[in-house]
C-alpha cells in the first residue's frame, strides 16, 4: 500500500507548488474566509497552510489521509458544476506519502482540537490539543524518502517563484477569501477578502496595471464573462498575466487563450500578451472535461461558439475604448 501511494503520489504531487494548490483548495472547500500560506526554501523544507474553515472531526482525521477519501464529488460531471474544488480524495494521502506532515485541526462544536502526525504514509500520533477553529497543515521535507524525486526539483528560488504565481492566481480566483502569503518570513501578498476584484488586482500586481484596466462584462446563453482586461499599451512579452477562471477553477483552455489573444492582435505588437482577470461562468452542459490526475483540460461541445463569443466580447470592449 505504501508503495502504491508513493507511485500514485507523483501524479498529484510533483513539486511544492502542487502541494500548496491542493492544501489551499481544501481550505477553500472547507469554507475558510482567511488562508495563510507560509513557505521556507521554496516550500521544499517547509509549507504551512492555516485556515479558519470547518476543521476536521477527530474520528475523521485518519480516513482523510486515505486514498479516495473524498466526500465531495460523486461524478466527473459534478466536477465542473459543483462548487467544491477537491474531487479525487488523493491529495492528503499523496502528500503524506512523500513528506512529513503535521495536522492541527478543530471544529467549532468541540472544545478541543487534534494534532495528527503522519510521515512517509506512516501514522505517528494522534492526540488532543488546544487549537483555534480551523485547520493548519505543515508539510516538511518534501521527498525526504524519495531522494531521486527530490533531485528533480529546481532551486528553492525557482520553486518559490512557482508558488508565488500560484498564490496570485488563487487570490484572483477567490476575491471573497483573504489570502496571506509569506516566504522566508517576508510578506509577499495580502488580500482583503472584500470581494472587490479590482482591489485584489491592486494587491497582486500593483498600481500600474490597476490604473490601466477596462472592465469587461458580457453574457450569452451559456457563458458569462466578468472581470478586467488591460489597455493594450500595458501588454507584455509573456503570457503569464492571462488569468481567467472557469466556474471558480483555475483551468486552462487553448480556445479561450486564443480568442483573447486574437482580439488583442490589432492593438498590440506581435508577441505581446494582455493582463486579464476574467471570471467565466460556463454552463456545464457545453463542457467536456477530460480529467488527467495532474491537469485538467477543457473541451467544448462547440469550440467555435466559445471562441466567437470570447473573441467578440474582448474585441468590442477594446474597440469601444481604444478607437
Ligand atoms: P478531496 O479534497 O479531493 O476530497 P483531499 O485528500 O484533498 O481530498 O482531502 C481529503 C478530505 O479531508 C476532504 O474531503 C475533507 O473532508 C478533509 N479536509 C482536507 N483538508 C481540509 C481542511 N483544510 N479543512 C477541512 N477539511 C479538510
Ligand atoms: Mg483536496
Amino acid at each position: 500500500q505504501a508503495t502504491i501511494n508513493k507511485i500514485a503520489a507523483g501524479e498529484v504531487v510533483d513539486r511544492p507548488q502542487s502541494i500548496v494548490k491542493e492544501l489551499v483548495e481544501n481550505a477553500i472547500d472547507a469554507g475558510a474566509s482567511a488562508i495563510t500560506v507560509e513557505i521556507k526554501e521554496g516550500g521544499i523544507s517547509f509549507i504551512r497552510v492555516t485556515d479558519n474553515g470547518s476543521g476536521i472531526n477527530g474520528d475523521e482525521i485518519p480516513t482523510a489521509f486515505l486514498r479516495h477519501a473524498t466526500s465531495k464529488i460523486k461524478s466527473i460531471e459534478d466536477l465542473i458544476s459543483v462548487s467544491s474544488l477537491g474531487f479525487r480524495g488523493e491529495a492528503l494521502a499523496s502528500i503524506a506519502a512523500v513528506a512529513q506532515v503535521e495536522l492541527i485541526t478543530k471544529t467549532k462544536d468541540k472544545l478541543n482540537g487534534y494534532r495528527y502526525v503522519i510521515e512517509g504514509g506512516k501514522e505517528k500520533s494522534l492526540e488532543e490539543v488546544g487549537a483555534p477553529d480551523g485547520t493548519t497543515i505543515v508539510v516538511r521535507n518534501l521527498f525526504y524518502n524519495t531522494p531521486v524525486r527530490r533531485k528533480f526539483l529546481k532551486s528553492a528560488n525557482t520553486e518559490g517563484g512557482y508558488i508565488n504565481s500560484l498564490m496570485q492566481y488563487l487570490a484572483l480566483s477567490h476575491p471573497d477569501v483573504s489570502f496571506r502569503f509569506i516566504a522566508n518570513n517576508n510578506n509577499k501578498l495580502h488580500t482583503s477578502g472584500n470581494t472587490n476584484l479590482k482591489d485584489i488586482i491592486y494587491s497582486v500586481y500593483g498600481r500600474e496595471i490597476t490604473a490601466n484596466l477596462y472592465e469587461i462584462n458580457a453574457k450569452t446563453m451559456d457563458i458569462s464573462m466578468k472581470g478586467f482586461i488591460c489597455k493594450p499599451f500595458i501588454c507584455r512579452g509573456n503570457r503569464s498575466y492571462e488569468n481567467y477562471y472557469i466556474n471558480g477553477r483555475y483551468i486552462k483552455s487553448n480556445i479561450i487563450n486564443k480568442a483573447i489573444e486574437d482580439a488583442y492582435k490589432g492593438f498590440v505588437m506581435p508577441k505581446n500578451y494582455p493582463f486579464t482577470a476574467i471570471h467565466f461562468t460556463i454552463n456545464s452542459e457545453i463542457i467536456d472535461v477530460n480529467v488527467h490526475p495532474s491537469k485538467m483540460e477543457l473541451r467544448f461541445a462547440n469550440n467555435d461558439y466559445v471562441y466567437n463569443f470570447v473573441y467578440a466580447s474582448v474585441l468590442s470592449c477594446l474597440k469601444a475604448q481604444e478607437l
